[in-house]
């Protein structure tokens, strides 16, 4: 078995990423994949955080373009992303595996709450660990949750899993001519205004010097590649 690049991990899945090839919602098919990546991870002897986003069933933009309240537009969102990982707690726990939602936001008769003792305390016993409702704020995303609970965590790598295989100087499916990079700065993303995370997220892993590393998550296994340092990735460092 091949040496960890990362021992503790946090893995950000997009809500998109579990639609599978539906237009809206949640397919249990593709959580499964993705639960089966995350399961080889802890197999491989990494500790697995996850922090799963909403997008694939509402997000505040989207309500607040609409008309709505912004503030319970993004309610909604952070509701959606409970609902998100609770399909994957489901999903791990038919497989075989201890995982726990610990959701920013309080609903004790739905999963436990947040906070960073009781997340490193699963990790150290080999639970896979799913933080819920991004940061618990409105006009955040659940991008500056993921980093955010990867330095709590004091986790050695942010990974996101993505559809496409790394970061581009444009969005690949509209520029064919794109450019690919394997390795970036933070500054890089930051001065080019590269739009693979928000800033925010950015910011707060270069000030905790937590690595990035950006993938396909439609390809099965990458996440271990990915975790051994292997695998087609952009890794976002300090240099
Ligand atoms: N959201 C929020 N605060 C957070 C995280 C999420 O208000 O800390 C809301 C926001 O409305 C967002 C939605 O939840 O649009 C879904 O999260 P996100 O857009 O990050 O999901 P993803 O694009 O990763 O599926």
């Amino acid at each position: 078995m091949s040496k960890l690049a990362y021992k503790r991990v946090l893995l950000k899945v997009s809500g998109e990423a579990l639609m599978g090839s539906r237009e809206f919602g949640i397919d249990l098919e593709t959580v499964g994949r993705v639960a089966d990546d995350v399961i080889a991870c802890l197999d491989a002897g990494a500790q697995m955080a996850l922090v799963i986003g909403g997008g694939n069933i509402f997000r505040g933009v989207a309500g607040a373009a609409k008309g709505m309240d912004r503030v319970s537009a993004d309610h909604m969102g952070i509701l959606a992303t409970v609902m998100n990982a609770l399909a994957m707690q489901g999903v791990l726990q038919a497989r075989g595996i201890d995982a726990r939602v610990l959701s920013a936001i309080a609903m004790p008769t739905v999963c436990e709450t947040y906070s960073r003792d009781k997340a490193v305390h699963h990790l150290d016993h080999g639970r896979v660990v799913i933080c819920a409702a991004g940061t618990g704020l409105p006009f955040f995303t659940t991008d500056t949750g993921a980093a955010l609970r990867a330095a709590e965590m004091a986790c050695d790598a942010l990974f996101k899993g993505t559809s496409v295989d790394g970061i581009y100087s444009a969005d690949p499916k509209l520029h064919p001519d794109a450019e690919r990079y394997d390795r970036l700065t933070y500054t890089d993303i930051l001065s080019r205004d590269l739009r693979i995370m928000d800033p925010a997220a950015i910011a707060l892993a270069r000030d905790n010097a937590i690595p990035v590393v950006v993938f396909s998550i439609r390809t099965p296994g990458a996440v271990l590649e990915v975790l051994r340092g292997k695998g087609r990735a952009t890794t976002v460092t300090r240099d």
